[in-house]
């Protein structure tokens, strides 16, 4: 249930969160399992863990999303889930046919100690997994970080697996997603494309969760990022991480394994990422930046510049995983918005770092705040002290919105009452004149809405 405001009091607390900005680390680890083609996630617990994450995948991506578990009873809980997982390896390899077994653990199985290292090798020497098939481990302890350690750790897991060295570089650039939408990572190789840069994507969910209605149902779609693609990254010239959080742990892995340098760039969301991007596919893919590219750009220039006095001065207030948000706040200021509240779940110093350098000079004024207690709870509290214009954030905030009548874009993880975030990204510069139209039309509707005069005019 979803504890409403009802005071413009802060309430201090010192243990408690209440509605929060993230949600658990598994669910991060079987969205970056399904990124890579022919890959099982198997959730290493209870059955309702695996449950609850795949419906929270499906809800929000609209799509069937298949995992398995290691159905966790009461001997499991107490003895340990080698057995159930042993067992569940070989009726996946018999039964599903993944080329890989991406398994990850829950809070149960952490607590009681459960090593899937050790349990994928024991798999092996048993022979329990066929040849030319995998079994990956990863650690995922939903009590620490969120659904994006989850993420991070599950890429960092594939890097440290698969990625090999020959000795001779590739042409290639290595770019590690961080958690967005089927539909951006379309767009990341897109614009790679476009650039005549040739990337390795780990992970790519596009062709995965975004896949047309076909009428026959395809266990494993046909995207995805594939076993040659992550060995080859050990060859890469250069690796490009998008998102601090979501990348660093499986760049860092990748550098140390192959002696892949790295840079770390934000999510291209907004003017000023994007243009970050573009640069580093520039600097390291050594490719011109083609005429499609620059004109994109200027089309976003032009719609800012047309719109700006609905923008100018509208405050916002701002959730989400800090990956996305970071640069999405940069964004807002950029425009000359105002982001006065932004909280993140997901905890990491880094944060408050970032956000100070984005608001110190053009919005001093704003309050933020990340990992514990940095909650939907605490951010209502904000808005009831003093208002805002516009909420974006996910479908958790539609209960702020009804009870502040303060318009919500809807951005992020989960959204599940809206569709079109799988289908139409809102990273690069298309992705940036989207998330504009999206804002514009929110806060239009609200000043046609309210707007005395509009309705004068309606009625002559
Ligand atoms: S028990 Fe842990 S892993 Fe399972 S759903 Fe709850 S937070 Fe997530």
């Amino acid at each position: 249930m979803l504890l409403r405001h009802t005071t413009d009091k802060i309430i201090d607390r010192s243990a408690l969160t209440i509605n929060p900005a993230k949600t658990c680390q598994p669910i991060g680890a079987m969205y970056a399992a399904l990124g890579v083609h022919g890959c099982l996630p198997h959730s290493h617990g209870s059955q309702g863990c695996c449950s609850y994450h795949r419906s929270m995948l499906t809800r929000h991506f609209k799509e069937p999303v298949m995992a398995a578990t290691s159905s966790f009873t009461e001997g499991a809980s107490v003895f340990g889930g080698q057995a159930n997982m042993l067992q569940a390896v070989t009726t996946i390899f018999s039964t599903y046919e993944p080329d890989i077994i991406a398994a990850h653990t829950t809070c149960l199985s952490e607590t009681i100690g459960d090593d899937l290292t050790q349990m994928a090798k024991k798999a092996r020497d048993e022979g329990k997994i066929p040849a030319g098939r995998h079994m990956i481990g990863t650690a995922t302890p939903s009590y620490v970080g969120s659904h994006i350690t989850g993420y991070a750790n599950q890429l960092t897991s594939f890097v440290n697996y698969f990625a090999e060295t020959t000795g001779e570089k590739s042409k290639k650039l290595n770019i590690l997603a961080g958690w967005c939408e089927p539909s951006d990572m379309r767009e990341i190789k897109r614009l790679a494309k476009l650039m005549g840069v040739e990337i390795n994507l780990l992970p790519d969910t596009s062709d995965v969760l975004d896949t047309p209605m076909t009428g026959k149902y395809r266990m494993y779609p046909k995207g995805g990022t594939t076993i040659p693609e992550m060995v080859s990254m050990g060859d890469a010239k250069k690796t490009i991480g998008l998102g601090h959080w979501c990348t660093r742990g499986a760049a860092v892995a990748l550098e140390n394994k192959c002696k892949v340098s790295f840079v770390i760039e934000d999510l291209p969301f907004g003017l000023k990422a994007t243009d970050r991007f573009i640069q580093a596919l520039s600097k390291y893919g050594i490719a011109k930046i083609p005429t499609e590219i620059t004109d994109e750009r200027g089309r976003l220039v032009d719609m800012i510049t047309d719109m700006h006095q609905y923008l100018h001065g509208k405050r916002v207030a701002l959730w989400g995983d800090p990956d996305e948000i970071i640069p999405i706040a940069e964004f807002l200021v950029d425009i000359d918005m105002k982001p006065v509240y932004i909280v993140s779940g997901t905890p990491g110093k880094h944060f408050m770092e970032r956000m100070e350098n984005i608001m110190t000079v053009k919005c001093p004024e704003a309050k933020y705040k990340n990992g514990e207690r940095a909650d939907l709870f605490l951010l209502h509290q904000w808005i009831k002290q003093q208002g805002v214009d516009l909420l974006i954030g996910n479908t958790h905030g539609k209960f702020i919105a009804r009870d502040e009548n303060t318009p919500l874009v809807r951005v992020g993880f989960p959204i599940i009452d809206r569709v079109g975030h799988s289908y139409f990204p809102l990273v690069g510069y298309t992705g940036a004149i989207r998330l504009v139209e999206k804002m514009l039309d929110a806060i239009l509707d609200k000043t046609d809405a309210t707007c005395p005069e509009e309705k004068l005019e309606l009625v002559m």
